[in-house]
């Protein structure tokens, strides 16, 4: 058996494509969806990010307002820059790129931008709202994950989960989506004991740890499906956190890195910012963008 290719690039291609039609339809009626997304100092991986987040907003129609600030900016600027975002009609969504500069705290900063502008989600009521089933704006990646393992399976409905990471960006909001789905979750990381066991249970794997092809075939059980959150610059290039030609004869489905979850976080960026748009104009939640 070889497994079912999920194909994250074309399925982002296609939501991509939806959204700017959704764009076209708002500008019809006068309202024109705007991203501001903020880079502070010149961390050249983060640059390259903006970039392609300022294009691909763009390129659906939307207004993209780039804010290029230097590494020594007080965080008292910072605060006063995202204060004028929030309070500007024409900006929807606010996204600051992460890491920040070691001076600022991380944290004070996101809770700073309007949780309704906050198209990453993780301001702190964002997150609070995922976790007790509120309306939220939910995390890009995980957002994107969730997509595509619907797309695939339909109901997750009792499905086995595991998830391995349990960060904050990535782990626990896919975690707590794939518990709002009424799937069976358990959350694994560097502690875990026997995870090549935990995983062998999972009908649905989860990898999003940073270590360049750490899940192997014996970890997985036959046609599940595994999603490979792992971005790893090695020698022979840009690699997951699964050993993805070991484990595709084994899995029922599998995304490949590049190509498969990574293009669907920056179009649930736009998915959240065209929410966030409908949201401020009062009108209901773009059909299938939301949990
Ligand atoms: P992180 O470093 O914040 O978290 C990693 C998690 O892995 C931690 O919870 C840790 O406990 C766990 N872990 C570490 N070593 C482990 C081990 N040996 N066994 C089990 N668990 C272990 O990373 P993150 O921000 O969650 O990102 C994870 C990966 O996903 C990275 O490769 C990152 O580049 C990638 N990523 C990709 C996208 C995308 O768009 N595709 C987005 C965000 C992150």
């Amino acid at each position: 058996m070889t497994a079912t290719l999920i194909d994250g690039k074309a399925f982002a291609a296609r939501l991509r494509s939806r959204i700017a039609d959704e764009v076209t339809a708002l500008k019809a009626r006068g309202i024109a969806p705007g991203l501001a997304v903020v880079l502070v100092g010149e961390d050249p991986a983060s640059a390259v990010y903006v970039r392609s987040k300022g294009k691909m907003t763009r390129e659906v129609g939307m207004n993209s307002y780039e804010h290029r600030l230097p590494a020594d900016t007080a965080q008292d600027d910072l605060l006063a820059l995202i204060d004028q975002l929030n309070n500007d009609p024409a900006v929807n969504g606010i996204l600051v790129q992460l890491p920040l500069p070691r001076h600022m705290d991380e944290s004070a900063v996101i809770n700073a931008i309007a949780p309704e502008k906050d198209v990453d989600g993780f301001h702190i009521l964002n997150v609070g709202r995922l976790a007790t089933g509120q309306k939220a704006m939910v995390p890009c990646t995980p957002l994107g994950c969730l997509m595509l393992l619907r797309d695939h399976l339909g109901d997750l409905s009792g499905k086995n989960a595991v998830v391995i990471g349990r960060s904050n960006i990535v782990g626990k909001p896919m975690a707590q989506l794939l518990l709002r789905d009424s799937a069976t979750v358990t959350v694994a990381h560097s502690r875990t004991q026997d995870l090549p066991g935990l995983c062998r249970q999972a009908d649905i794997l989860v990898a999003a740890v940073g270590r360049p092809k750490m899940v192997a075939a014996d970890w997985v059980k036959p046609g599940a499906v595994v999603i490979d959150v792992g971005i790893n610059r090695t020698d022979e290039g840009l690699v997951g956190d699964v050993d993805f030609d070991a484990v595709q004869p084994v899995a029922g489905a599998i995304t490949p890195v590049p190509g498969g979850v990574g293009p669907m976080t920056i179009a649930c960026l736009l998915a959240n910012t065209l929410t966030a748009t409908a949201r401020a104009n009062g009108l209901p939640d773009p059909q299938g963008l939301t949990p």
